[in-house]
């Protein structure tokens, strides 16, 4: 039999080296917790079971990436781990200029200050925060062009990350001549980790070529993107993911890469284009803040455990285990009673937090409320995406991120347990106020107290 269908998911890896989690007391917990204002970021790491935080930079790498490493070429221009890094991202994007730096958001920065003058506008279907950030910056606007369906947790549909198309028509007609750049994200982290379509990929393509407009992908998920077009859109499903992650990066100009997501690295990026004037003015920009153009703020070895990770993460079987596990955290979830956005994202699962804590008001934080309850739970740590993070959020929920090839099936099972604990206590639950507050980006670093 093929080992994928039988109902039991084994990770495709076996553990060659270890790394032991911290087991606290509740009373411990619970100090923890108070001593951090009840903000899970202040928490140290030393004091969290399983966190799941973030996916961002916290993958475990394979043998072969750290036997990659100790080959690292260190030389300052030019080194083989650069030319390994070159050819690897030619041949999954095809694009002719490639340029490394340390991690996404120096990519979505040498673009702010070489392409963007003030004024412009940047289509995209969900910018993610640091991209907008970077926009912003530098006098430009960033324009967020959802499918409406992408605001409704409980509506499965294969492709909640696409673009509304009616959206970007009218947008292109308001903007005109202002629009420096369509991007898309993919998979669209800041709307639940949903995927998006070939076919959007390509309406979005056929309007920007038509109109002479640069199209750039962020493809921090590119292989978790591909995968669902393999498996949801009819016509691909005989596809290579490597092919289909092609016929992606073909029908683009250029993207940006946070390698800490599907690149399986803790730190590094991507800046590529077909685009030979754009090439140019990113290289010179890249040399006044990252470095020289063959290694753009990272260490030969760094280079040299992208390459690998790179191809790595487009391996079907990795990429099946992927979907399979997260699809099983939703499932498990979902049968101990907690709402969660549908259908399971790409890297993550988020709790529905204003369906479980209904009589929590939005500023009293329901999903910090509920995220606080799984940590003083079990240890366990998500972040906040609601209220406390954006102010006017629509939805109050939970993200669960799952770092790749770190953890197993029975952790897994250890948070839906403690899931249901939460759940059991639910009606309980404290909503929080604000007892101290940073002028921005408040979630980092707010102090907060239980009413
Ligand atoms: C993480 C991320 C970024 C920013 O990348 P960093 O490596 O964190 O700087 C940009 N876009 C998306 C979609 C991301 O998930």
């Amino acid at each position: 039999m093929d080992p994928w269908t039988y109902n039991t998911i084994i990770e495709p890896f076996r553990i060659k080296a270890v790394e032991p989690i911290p087991f606290l007391q509740p009373e411990e917990r619970h100090a923890a917790l108070v001593r951090a204002g009840y903000n899970l970021f202040k928490l140290l790491a030393q004091e969290v079971t399983i966190d799941l935080l973030t996916d961002s930079g916290t993958g475990s790498m394979s043998a072969h990436q750290w036997a990659a490493l100790m080959e690292g070429d260190e030389s300052y221009a030019g080194s083989r781990s650069f030319q390994d890094l070159d050819a690897v991202v030619k041949r999954i994007t095809g694009f002719p200029h490639v340029l490394p730096v340390h991690q996404g958001r120096a990519a979505e920065r040498i673009i702010a200050h070489t392409v963007l003058p003030a004024g412009s506008v940047v289509l995209n279907n969900t910018h993610f925060d640091t991209t907008r950030a970077n926009i912003e910056q530098a006098g430009a606007t960033a324009v967020d062009l959802p499918v409406p369906i992408a605001m409704e947790p409980s509506h499965s549909a294969p492709f909640k990350g696409d673009m509304d198309i009616d959206a970007l028509d009218r947008a292109l007609l308001e903007y005109r001549d202002r629009v420096a750049l369509v991007m898309l994200t993919l998979t669209n982290n800041a709307a639940g980790g949903q995927p998006v379509s070939m076919a959007n990929i390509e309406a979005v393509s056929q309007r920007c070529r038509a109109r002479e407009i640069p199209f750039f992908l962020d493809a921090a998920r590119y292989a978790e993107n591909a995968w669902f077009i393999r498996r949801r859109e009819p016509g691909y499903g005989d596809w290579s993911v490597p092919a289909i992650a092609r016929r992606m990066f073909d029908l683009a100009d250029g993207c940006t890469v946070s390698a800490k997501k599907d690149g399986i690295v803790n730190i590094g990026g991507l800046l590529c284009t077909r685009l030979d004037d754009w090439a140019e003015k990113f290289a010179n920009d890249l040399i006044l803040g990252e470095g020289y153009t063959t290694y753009g703020g990272l260490a030969g070895r760094d280079l040299a455990a992208m390459a690998v990770g790179l191809d790595e993460a487009l391996d079907p079987d990795y990429l099946r285990y992927r979907e399979r596990s997260i699809a099983y955290f939703a499932k498990g979830l979902t049968q101990v009673g907690v709402p969660i956005v549908q259908p399971a994202g790409g890297h993550a699962v988020f709790i529905d937090a204003g369906a479980l804590v209904p009589h929590i008001p939005a500023d009293q934080f329901p999903g910090q409320s509920v995220a606080n309850a799984l940590y003083l739970e079990g240890g366990i740590r998500g972040v906040e995406i609601g209220s406390l993070m954006f102010p006017n959020a629509k939805l109050q929920l939970v993200r669960l991120a799952v770092p790749r090839r770190v953890y197993t099936q029975s952790h897994i099972d250890y948070v839906i347990e403690v899931a249901q604990a939460v759940v059991r206590k639910a009606a309980e639950l404290p909503g929080y106020r604000v007892v101290k507050e940073p002028p921005f980006l408040r979630h980092f670093t707010v102090d907060l107290a239980p009413i």
